[in-house]
């Protein structure tokens, strides 16, 4: 059973990463990591994600979504998930489900892997 995007509904497409396996939507360029692939992800050289189906979601082209609403269903449970910095001291503010794994909006991910390469 395919994942669905918390914000648009559609399906999600499956790619690899290296070797990390990410759930990507087509409309607007979010990205799911299922548990600690997202950590995995942040430890390869960025060529490899510049390279791959990902630099979509590396430059942020769309406005940030708006996060005052109502938070986001985890596409694995549907329970809502939790808004918070991805790691402490990180500016970036993700939304993950404690179970499941981490979704990031458009442009979060070129925001944590610079973080990630400063820390
Ligand atoms: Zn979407
Ligand atoms: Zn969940």
């Amino acid at each position: 059973m395919s994942l669905s995007c918390p914000r648009c509904r559609v399906n999600l497409r499956e790619i690899t990463v290296g070797e990390v396996r990410v759930d990507l939507c087509p409309e607007c360029d979010g990205a799911w990591y299922d548990g600690d692939e997202l950590e995995h992800l942040l430890k390869a050289p960025y060529v490899i994600l510049a390279a791959s189906d990902l630099s979509v979601g590396l430059v942020r082209d769309v406005a940030p979504p708006d996060d005052q609403g109502p938070p986001l269903p985890c596409p694995r449970c549907q329970g809502p998930m939790e808004r918070k910095a991805f790691l402490e001291g990180c500016p970036v503010v993700v939304d993950g489900c404690a179970v499941h794994g981490i979704w990031l909006d458009d442009g979060e991910l070129s925001s944590l892997f610079e973080f990630s390469k400063r820390a």
